[in-house]
């Protein structure tokens, strides 16, 4: 029998995350909600069974001719789990319908850690979320330190970390607020959130964060430095992410001479340009004085999909973490970018 998904909220990481459960034998999308009837309601309807995310709107549908099955509470009556992919903070508050429809839940990472019961990363921590009712899968910047911060560790342990995130602005699709001109220290004051979060799934490692916004919409950029317990050299490191699947290696040689033309690339291959991996440049690893220095591009609308399929697997103990991994890579083709 499959695991019955509802996902609340179809927006940038909502469509994703339904595309993705779609490609998995032992889950399916029971139907999706939308707030109003705009063009993302209407394309929706071609794909999946659509409903009210607020049952005081239902009307509108009804009124611009877009069919909707019901609200949001008769699509919690028919699934086992909902995908809470609501803006930020908005998912807290939606929490309480979750609990009386008795059903469990993922939120993101727009979310404080304490709306579930534990933070996850398929690489970190996956066995934390077997058989659990709720879990929160981390934001993009904490998804795309975790994993690589995660396999450091494992491997050449970690003293002491510090990173500066170069965030996109806004996703591509905004029109309404943005940085046209400038480089914004975000926040101005140090450390920025992403530590601590970084903390809610790996809780040893010490950690301080830096962040800025800039004009682009495409990726973030993350220059990470960690002073490394064991010796290693660049040649090891590699090696290590090498062996992951969720990591993409690039090469500056090969033109990746920006998150342009990392993008540029990811067209040839994939829906929307997701690319679902921590983008790594191989020439950026380097070890000095026992510190690892790494550049890494994340594309923030899709590096936390596979981790939401994962995530489910875990909830219903489905699989266990390697097995849930490697079907997640393959049905959305993760690993099979390599140059
Ligand atoms: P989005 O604005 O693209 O989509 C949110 C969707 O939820 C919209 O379709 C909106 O109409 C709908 N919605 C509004 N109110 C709702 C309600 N009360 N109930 C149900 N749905 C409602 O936002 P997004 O970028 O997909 O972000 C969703 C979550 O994912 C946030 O927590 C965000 O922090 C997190 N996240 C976003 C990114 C990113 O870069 N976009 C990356 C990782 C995590």
């Amino acid at each position: 029998m499959k695991v019955r998904v509802a996902i609340n909220g179809f927006g940038t990481i909502g469509k994703r995350v339904a595309d993705a459960i779609s490609l998995q034998k032992d889950m399916e999308v029971v139907g999706v909600t939308k707030t109003k009837p705009d063009f993302e309601a209407k394309l929706a309807v071609k794909r999946y069974k659509l409903y009210a995310a607020i049952p005081e709107k239902a009307e509108a549908f009804d009124k611009a001719g877009v069919p909707i099955e019901g609200t949001i509470d008769d699509l919690l009556e028919k699934v086992d789990i909902v995908v809470d992919c609501s803006p930020g903070k908005v998912g807290a508050e939606n929490k309480p319908k979750y609990e009386k429809a008795g059903v469990k839940a993922i939120f993101q990472g727009g979310e404080k850690a304490n709306v579930a019961e534990v933070s996850f990363n398929a690489l970190a921590n996956y066995d934390e979320a077997r058989g659990k009712n709720f879990v929160r899968v981390v934001s993009c910047n904490t998804t795309g330190l975790v994993r690589l911060l995660y396999l450091v560790k494992e491997n050449f342990g970690i003293r002491k970390v510090r990173a500066v995130m170069i965030r996109r602005v806004v996703d591509p699709k905004e029109d309404k607020k943005g940085l046209v001109n400038g480089i914004a220290p975000n926040p101005v004051a140090v450390p920025s959130h992403h530590g601590p979060d970084v903390q809610t799934v790996l809780p040893d490692v010490k950690i301080v964060t830096t962040a800025f916004k800039v004009p682009t919409t495409l990726m973030h950029v993350h220059s990470i430095m960690i002073e490394l317990e064991k010796d290693a050299k660049a040649e090891d490191v590699l090696e290590v992410l090498e062996g992951e699947p969720r990591i993409l290696l690039i090469s500056e040689e090969d033109g990746f001479t920006s998150t342009a033309k990392v993008i540029e690339f990811a067209r040839e291959f994939r829906k929307r340009y997701d690319l679902f991996e921590n983008v790594v440049w191989r020439e950026s690893i380097s070890v000095v004085d026992g510190e690892l220095y790494v550049t890494q591009a994340i594309h923030q609308e899709a590096i936390v999909v596979p981790e939401n399929v994962d995530a489910i697997r875990a909830m219903f103990e489905l699989a266990d973490k390697e097995e849930s991994m490697k079907v997640t890579n393959e049905t959305l083709e993760i690993g099979k970018l390599k140059l």
